[in-house]
């Protein structure tokens, strides 16, 4: 049995907080179409600072081209680059996508990720990041989105803005947030409660606390906002 601690921890609402209140503004996220691991993994790795329309796209043009993931490994890099053109910096995500299927398949000795089921978390995130251009945040989607469907926080770049808007935990790179973020996520908060977080607070970022102009005057945050008070003079 745990120790009974001496005096209660004190129960941080923030996350619940955030969340509730996204999920009165926007409503319920649209379920996510679980892809397998290595379907997500290539996605993930498409999807990088590209509208999620260019992603979707760019996969369903992928997923009619070639009959399997195999053939479009082994299609020349030339090829490959231009059937992903549709999303930024092709000539880069290129290269890492077909490495990481020729790495896949040169440690596992054939191209899937279904084996990584039968891993813990850790384990299949620290695999995952063993490959160029996979950091936490693309590992975070493989295990969180796919099939695989394990607890993980995705911070992307909508994500990590929002959340150091509000000041929720102290700026860093986005691997130390989400372990950051992780701290502060309700201990029942299972895998799908994760996603719908994550699609939430992409959903904010998209929608009212954009790059470039936040518009904090109209947001249902602003209360407890640092970087929302200062922009519409509350401070
Ligand atoms: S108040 Fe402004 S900066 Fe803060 S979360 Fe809302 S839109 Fe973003």
């Amino acid at each position: 049995m745990d120790p009974v601690p001496l005096f209660p921890q004190p129960v941080d609402t923030r996350l619940t907080h955030l969340h509730q209140t996204l999920l009165t503004r926007y409503g319920q996220p649209a379920p996510r179409v679980q892809r397998d691991p290595l379907s997500q993994l290539i996605y993930s790795l498409l999807a990088s600072r590209t509208k999620t329309e260019d992603s979707d796209n760019v996969m369903r043009g992928l997923q009619s081209r070639y009959a399997t993931w195999e053939e479009f490994r082994d299609a020349p890099l030339a090829e490959v680059e231009q059937a992903i053109a549709g999303v930024t910096f092709p000539e880069v995500k290129a290269p890492r996508i077909k490495g990481a299927l020729m790495g896949i398949t040169a440690r596992y000795g054939s191209l899937t990720l279904d084996f990584l089921a039968k891993y813990r978390t850790d384990k299949i995130r620290e695999w995952l990041e063993g490959f160029e251009g996979v950091g936490a945040q693309v590992s975070a989607a493989v295990v969180n989105f796919s099939t695989l469907r394990r607890r993980a926080l995705c911070v992307d770049a909508n994500h990590l803005r929002v959340t150091q808007r509000l000041a929720l935990t102290p700026r860093a790179d986005a691997a130390t947030t989400e372990t950051r973020l992780m701290r502060l996520v309700p201990e029942d908060w299972d895998a799908a409660m994760l996603d719908e977080h994550h699609s939430l607070v992409k959903l904010h970022a998209q929608t009212l606390c954009t790059f470039a102009e936040p518009k904090c005057g109209a947001c249902p945050l602003v209360e407890r906002c640092p970087f929302g008070k200062k922009t519409v003079g509350q401070v």
